[in-house]
């Protein structure tokens, strides 16, 4: 099934985090990056693309301006990531020099991507780099983005920089071996293929108590969720073994593999869906949750049976059960006001058409 589903593969995005990328000092660990460039260049060679997602930044400007552990105050947080990004750039250029590869910057912010031209004009920019043969390496824009409307973390960004373009596959690589089953216990094993995200996945799931880090297990398992949706695989393995990227795309038992969903969701979709941080929330009966999901309907007001949040009609918002669980994704065609103004008769809140079941 691997080889079945990753031997198409032209298109990779790969991210890599702080703890595969700096040593034990915060400092960029050479000879990790080295041999992390030298597979990436190899996936070259062999004729695909590949978008680089690395972390890493705060981490080796935490080692410049002598800071133990991750600054907790934004300002500092940014002045670290500042430092560290371009001894991060400087010294892929070098490494991937090596291979006669050119390698672009690009930092992006999450407004970059919600906007919907802005969403093209970033997609545009990637898929130009790529056809020069250019490795673009992407991280947040740390030095400027502010807490609240950030990606989070970077496991997301790569999420969404495999569904902006898109590409065929999403491989993570982290400092442990997969997503593990048991872990910390005798029976701890690694699991080879997860076909559903279910509580149980995220139960197994933690968050990271490294110093540098962000996001550990939970925040893989919530990028799987964005990618398997849009239709990619993902892979996330250990970026601590040579030639784990080409045993991957060899259809080898490595890590753990997230099976896509079969239906694809095109672009725009796709935009709707993962692209926001969206402030309205309308909560729905069952009979209009049964008419989207499975009837493909629109909303129409009488489903509607609590709006809440301050949007504005053409924005995204979240669609809900009556146990709060979200279940779609759409543009409203009104704002919060006149939909809790009541006076809408039979004209659809959010049509089917902009409208994404997650
Ligand atoms: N952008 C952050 C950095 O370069 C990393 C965020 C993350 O690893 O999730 O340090």
């Amino acid at each position: 099934m691997r080889l079945e589903l990753l031997k198409n593969v032209t298109r990779i995005v790969v991210k890599l985090g702080t703890g595969v990328l700096t040593d034990s000092c915060k400092q960029p660990d050479l000879g990790q990056m080295k041999q992390l460039v030298d597979q990436i260049a190899a996936q070259r060679k062999e004729g695909r693309e590949v978008v680089l997602v690395t972390s890493g930044a705060v981490g080796a400007g935490m080692g410049a301006l002598g800071f133990e552990k991750r600054p907790a105050e934004l300002a500092e947080m940014q002045a670290c990531a500042a430092v560290g990004q371009s001894r991060l750039m400087a010294t892929y250029e070098k490494l991937f020099a090596r291979h006669k590869l050119n390698v672009a910057q690009v930092l992006l912010t999450h407004d970059d991507l919600e906007h919907h031209d802005r969403h093209l004009n970033a997609r545009n920019t990637l898929v130009t780099l790529l056809s020069h043969g250019v490795i673009p390496i992407i991280n947040e824009n740390d030095a400027v983005s502010s807490t609240e409307l950030k990606f989070g973390d970077n496991d997301k960004l790569s999420a969404l920089v495999a569904s902006l373009l898109p590409a065929d596959l999403l491989v993570i690589l982290t400092t442990v071996d997969g997503v593990i089953e048991n872990f910390g216990k005798k029976s701890a094993k690694t699991l080879s293929v997860i076909e559903r995200v279910d509580a149980a996945v995220e139960k197994m799931a933690g968050g990271t108590e490294s110093v540098t880090a962000v996001g550990g297990m939970k925040s893989k398992i919530e990028a799987a969720k964005i990618v398997i949706r849009s239709g990619i695989p993902l892979v996330i393995a250990s970026g601590k073994k040579k030639g784990m990227l080409s045993r991957i795309t060899k259809g080898e038992d490595e890590g753990t593999l997230f099976i896509p969903k079969a239906t694809k969701l095109q672009g725009r979709k796709r935009w709707i869906a993962f692209f926001h941080h969206p402030k309205g929330v309308l909560v729905v009966d069952a009979g209009a949750k049964k008419a989207l999901r499975e009837d493909g309907k629109s909303l129409l007001p009488p489903g509607v049976v609590r709006c809440d949040g301050d949007f504005q009609a053409d924005e995204v918002v979240r669609i809900c059960d009556s146990d709060g669980t979200e279940f779609a994704r759409g543009i409203a065609r009104f704002g919060g006001d006149q939909v809790r103004g009541g006076a809408l008769a039979r004209v659809e809140i959010v049509h089917r058409d902009d409208l994404v079941i997650l």
